[in-house]
């Protein structure tokens, strides 16, 4: 497998060089909201120590940051007004990976929602910032 690139766009988001929707964020764990969102509320969830996707994490580094997915899943569902989510996530170019740091993508779903396409269209940053403070509100 191809080596982790400490350059990818969410190590920059991590060491503050990109902005980003912070949505919770711990010692070993980061959560923001993803700028071509899926569905309202769309956020990602990724640990601070690099690994390019599942396929090459630290067992330890996974443990840690599926709590925060069940953490800000809840969050999002509440702040969203949601009734259930899906958490979705990529390995690798040919399953859809497009960002090479280990990510979880949660969506906040209500009955009959539609979920977009993966990599559709950018979020207004307004829009993004009041979803991100109504999940960071329910946390
Ligand atoms: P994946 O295809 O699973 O690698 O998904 C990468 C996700 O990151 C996509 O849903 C993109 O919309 C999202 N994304 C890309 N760049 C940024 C960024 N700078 N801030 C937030 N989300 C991003």
């Amino acid at each position: 497998m191809t080596a982790y690139d400490p350059n990818n766009i969410f190590a920059k988001i991590l060491k503050g060089e990109i902005p980003s929707h912070k949505v919770y964020e711990d010692e070993h764990t980061y959560a923001f909201m993803d700028v071509m969102p899926m569905v309202d509320g769309h956020c990602l969830v990724i640990p601070k120590q690099g690994s390019r996707n599942l396929l090459d994490a630290d067992p330890a580094v996974l443990a840690g940051v599926i709590a925060t997915v069940q953490k800000v899943a809840k969050a999002a569902i509440k702040g969203m007004g949601a009734e259930g989510c899906q958490i979705r996530q990529f390995n690798e170019a040919p399953a859809g990976q497009t960002v090479f740091h280990l990510h979880f993508h949660i969506l906040p779903l209500r009955t009959g929602d539609s979920v977009k396409p993966h990599v559709g269209g950018m979020a207004d940053n307004a829009v993004l910032a009041r979803h991100a403070e109504l999940i960071r509100a329910a946390l």
